[in-house]
């Protein structure tokens, strides 16, 4: 389906300590109908057209990635595993600093375990026409913007609100120049890519449609759902 011209990269973000998950062990770790949450996405990669990935993890957790994931379930396409930073947007960093020789990238939350080769497959169709592009689902729900004082301050229409996913696929040097500038900028904190093209480099970014089984582990209620999903999974 990609023209092999084209080196595509993914960055599988796993540095966050997951701290709504409430346990000791962060939440990409934990398993899932006998695996642990991050191989789920990572093996979702391996099997698509992504050419490399790389791998991100928290400051001491190279080694546990490597021999317990990686090599465990001989994920081969995974070509580097580095350290994240403080906050999401300074791993993303890190890994985009590994891959500044492809052509494009997809970014992942890698407590996203549900994420499909076809979600991928689209993201890579869509960035070569478009060059960044974020994966999403229409709101199912009615959304309020709150007021400082807990009123409400506005009420989108829902038939334009999206809830934002991973992966979020860009250009390589198009998501590389948005990071910098955000980085040399500290009182702007972006809360996921898609944000950093939108507010770095004023361009617009497309919606490519997801799924709702693609949820990000965040709270134990949602370990109990993924627990279904993963029985269910092509990748469990
Ligand atoms: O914290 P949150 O659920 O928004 O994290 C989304 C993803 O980003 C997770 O996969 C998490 O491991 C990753 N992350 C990271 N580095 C951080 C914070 C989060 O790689 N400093």
């Amino acid at each position: 389906m990609k023209d092999d011209a084209y080196h595509i990269a993914a960055i599988v973000l796993a540095g966050g300590r997951g701290k709504r998950m409430n346990t000791n062990m962060p939440k990409q770790y934990l398993q899932l109908n006998g695996y642990p949450v991050l191989y789920y996405s990572l093996k979702a990669f391996e099997k698509s057209p992504v050419d490399s990935i790389v791998l991100v993890c928290g400051k001491g957790e190279e080694n546990y990635c490597r021999e317990q994931i990686v090599e465990k379930y001989h994920l081969k396409k995974v070509k580097a595993i580095v350290q994240g930073g403080q906050e999401r947007y300074h791993s993303v960093f890190n890994g985009l600093k590994m891959v500044k020789d492809s052509d494009y990238v997809l970014i992942h939350d890698g407590a996203r375990p549900f994420v499909t080769e076809e979600i991928i497959e689209n993201n890579i169709k869509a960035v070569i026409c478009k060059k960044a592009c974020v994966t999403g689902v229409p709101s199912k729900d009615t959304v309020k913007i709150a007021d400082v004082d807990g009123s409400v301050a506005q009420t989108p229409d829902r038939s334009r609100v999206w809830i934002v996913q991973t992966p979020q696929t860009f250009q390589t040097d198009l998501i590389y120049e948005a990071y910098e500038k955000i980085l040399k900028e500290p009182e702007i904190h972006v809360t996921d890519d898609a944000m950093a093209v939108e507010t770095a480099l004023k361009q617009p970014v497309y919606f490519v449609m997801g799924s709702y089984q693609n949820i990000k582990i965040t709270t134990p209620e949602d370990l109990q759902i993924g627990e279904i999903f993963a029985r269910n999974s092509s990748n469990g």
